[in-house]
């Protein structure tokens, strides 16, 4: 069984399950990134404030996978604003990551602080315009700064947001639906900050013969979400991956939805004081 392509609402897919680069290491992400490429992931999901876009390149230089079948996200950091500092900001990231393209550029969180959104978003249009990046969209604007986004009338592929069992943004995601936005859930895992062991999802792992971590991310899938959880560990990564041909049943999905705690379940910062 293949990872699904999911349709994004500008024509183009994405692979629903990938491998993220969050915290690995500059001088392990080659490594680490060629063992997710082998261990079967073809989506993987970087930022320029990872400090690892070059280890990311090499790995995908050194891969021999085809760019066709590679699906690449990288992300604008909160201090390149505007319409200079954006196309210097991917010119950077293209140059780090050895690429002509990516496939997903983001403005990685809405810094409410900083200078208005609208300038950089528009650029990012242009952006696509011009074949630098396939689809754009942004991260971490919740139902409080989407709306700044959506007045613009350029519909973002995706909002990339914290999700896990615990904190599932039902607020943002139905906006997202309303759009025919993806969600992509960031912390898919709860970053491991959460004990998932036992409880509903362990309830849910223990009925199909899967880890909690497998269970948690068979959730995601079911409900139409693109997930890239993060591991080092080549064991861990294919655990993860397998995850693909787990199916859970509406009353195992129903389990887990139950466990949703609000803005109280989120283990990571919040959009509005990150600047
Ligand atoms: P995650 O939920 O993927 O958790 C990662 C942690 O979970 C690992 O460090 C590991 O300790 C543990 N883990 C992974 N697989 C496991 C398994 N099978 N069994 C037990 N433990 C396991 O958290 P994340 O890395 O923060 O999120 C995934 C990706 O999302 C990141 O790598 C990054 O690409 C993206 N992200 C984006 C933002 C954003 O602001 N846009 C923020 C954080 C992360």
């Amino acid at each position: 069984m293949a990872v699904q392509n999911l349709d994004l609402n500008d024509g183009n897919t994405i692979p629903q399950l990938g491998f993220g680069v969050f915290k690995v290491d500059p001088a392990e992400t080659e490594r680490i990134v060629t063992d997710a490429l082998q261990a079967g992931y073809r989506h993987i999901d970087t930022a320029a404030i990872y400090g690892n876009e070059e280890g990311v390149g090499r790995a995908i230089a050194a891969s021999g996978i085809d760019r066709s079948e590679l699906f690449i996200t990288t992300k604008l950091w909160n201090d390149r604003r505007g319409r200079t500092e954006t196309r210097r900001a991917i010119d950077e990231s293209l140059q780090k990551l050895g690429l002509d393209y990516v496939d997903l550029f983001l403005i990685h969180w809405p810094a409410p602080s900083g200078d208005p959104i609208r300038e950089t978003w528009e650029t990012f249009a242009d952006l696509r315009n011009e074949g630098l990046t396939r689809s754009i969209g942004v991260s971490n604007f919740d139902e409080r700064f989407l709306p700044s986004i959506l007045e613009t009338g350029i519909i973002p592929v995706v909002n990339q947001i914290e999700l896990h069992p615990q904190f599932q943004q039902r607020a943002t995601q139905e906006l997202c639906a309303e759009h025919n936005i993806k969600i992509e859930a960031w912390g898919p895992l709860g970053q491991g900050k959460v004990d998932f062991t036992s409880g509903p999802v362990g309830a849910v792992a223990e009925r199909h013969g899967v880890t909690w971590a497998q269970a948690i991310i068979a959730w995601h899938l079911a409900q139409g979400r693109i997930v890239f959880p993060k591991s080092n560990s080549a064991e861990r990564m294919a655990e993860n991956f397998a995850a693909h041909e787990v199916t859970l049943t509406a009353e195992d999905l129903a389990d887990i939805d139950a466990l949703d705690k609000g803005t109280e379940g989120r283990v990571s910062a919040d959009p509005a004081t990150v600047d």
